[in-house]
């Protein structure tokens, strides 16, 4: 199915974020190519133009969402493209880079590929999904460099989809990623310190039960010191997804301050909750690989990504149902859908760290656009591809976990106060987003085909 064509549309008397930064009282116009054609101040309509105006309304890029879990295919009963793109949609994100976590993995160019070419007319949002860094791929490395922007490794177990079993694998799946020119996104936990921590505390029933204890602050710092070493041996190009914790931040930022080509992001609820909120919201709701960690880490990141040095947040949605997150805590998954209101939570973590909200606002769109070479996304440009969000930043509503539009339909926001819901969301100039419902046939499209 060939994406339908849209009207020219303007957009005027905006509040206009760019990327970097609000441009007041700006007009924005995009063509039937689903473009941005014009930014500038006072434009005039043009003969059949849908024109919206904007009152002072903010139009912002359609967000990009760099580590989401949508679970297709295999585990479509947990969400699916369709489900979780209308997440998406709900959220402010017009484009997700989509990692599989559970099998098939992405270890070769042809299942990719499938992959690429089966989402078309299910997915509203287009889509870069990561390849897998396994034994697997390693040969394919080559061949999937150009349809996908990164592979991904899993250093400590997760969520039971790859683990690195000692350094010698890593440095030979490093160095194979390294030769291919392929970037190499991590998640970053060490299994021999998250099992002597389960050891040492088997014993003492309260704190047997602490997730942050479990996999603990140390856990993640020792991993991301070892992909460290081992990509700056072999000539890897790294990136480690969700940072928890503020030491494992600096640790990159040093790495990088010493030219490794080595960057990082962290993800909304590091920025919003601590170990604490966690063991007031039942039901396991926040319990998520890494763990939630600390205030110091909290305030910490927040004040990296308010900088500019930590630019780039995901989500890393990942939907189970309630009922298995009921189960008993060594029994229940790991991971919580969130990517129906990544916008607001980002609103919401410069509220908190009473920040303006540029830098929250880049490390959704420009920030990741930037890192995986979406050069057509997470800005408003000339030339870049007409995704908008139009918002309007003072209204606010209490998160009600039955309107969200993800398929396990329960949220660990749910009763918090956010502002700033996408009221419409545009995908290359369709109207895709309107109401708090998605709008027309999906017409997502795969980046990277
Ligand atoms: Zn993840």
């Amino acid at each position: 199915m060939s994406a339908p064509t849209p009207p020219s549309r303007l957009f005027r008397g905006g509040r206009l974020f760019d990327g970097n930064q609000f441009l007041e009282a700006t007009d924005l116009r995009c063509d039937a190519h689903g473009k941005i054609t014009e930014i500038g101040i006072a434009l005039v309509a043009q003969l059949a133009e849908e024109v919206t105006e904007l009152h002072g309304k903010w139009l912002i890029p359609g967000l990009v969402d760099c580590h989401v879990h949508f679970r297709e295919p295999g585990l479509v009963r947990k969400e699916g493209y369709g489900y979780g793109s209308s997440g998406a949609l709900h959220g402010g994100v017009t484009t997700v880079c989509e990692i599989q976590n559970n099998p098939p993995l992405m270890d070769s160019l042809s299942i990719l590929k499938e992959k690429l070419e089966n989402l078309r007319g299910i997915s509203r949002v287009d889509y870069a999904p990561y390849g897998s860094l396994v034994e697997e791929s390693l040969g394919d490395l080559n061949a999937m460099k150009k349809h996908c922007p990164a592979v991904k490794c899993f250093l400590g177990c997760s969520t039971g989809a790859g683990g690195v079993a000692d350094e010698a694998t890593l440095r030979r799946w490093f160095g194979a990623a390294a030769k291919a020119g392929i970037k190499v996104v991590a998640h970053c936990e060490d299994n021999e310190v998250m099992d002597a921590a389960t050891e040492s505390l088997k014993d003492d029933p309260e704190k047997f039960f602490r997730h942050d204890l479990r996999r603990s602050r140390e856990a993640e710092v020792v991993s991301i010191d070892s992909a460290i070493a081992v990509a700056a041996e072999v000539g890897a190009i790294l990136h480690v997804f969700h940072i928890s914790t503020f030491e494992g931040a600096s640790r990159v930022m040093a790495a990088a301050g010493r030219g490794m080509a080595v960057t990082g992001s962290t993800a909304p609820h590091y920025l919003l909750a601590t170990a604490k909120d966690t063991e007031s919201i039942g039901q396991n709701r926040f319990k998520v690989n890494p763990a939630i960690k600390y205030q110091e880490d909290r305030e910490g990141l927040g004040n990296l990504v308010a900088r500019g040095m930590l630019p780039i947040v995901g989500t890393d949605h990942a939907p189970h149902p309630l009922d298995e997150k009921d189960r008993p805590y060594n029994k229940a998954p790991s991971g919580f859908p969130s990517i129906d209101l990544l916008l607001p939570l980002m609103l919401a973590a410069a509220d908190l760290n009473a920040c303006p909200p540029e830098a929250f606002l880049h490390a959704v769109t420009l920030g990741p656009a930037k890192e995986f070479h979406l050069d057509q996304k997470g800005r408003l440009e000339v030339g870049a591809d007409a995704d908008l969000v139009i918002l309007d930043p003072n209204q606010k509503r209490v998160v009600d976990e039955s309107t969200l539009l993800s398929r396990s339909g329960w949220s660990p926001y749910h009763g918090r106060e956010l502002r700033g819901f996408p009221q419409q969301v545009f995908l290359r100039g369709n109207l895709v987003f309107a109401g708090g419902a998605t709008v027309g046939e999906p017409i997502g499209q795969p980046l990277m085909a």
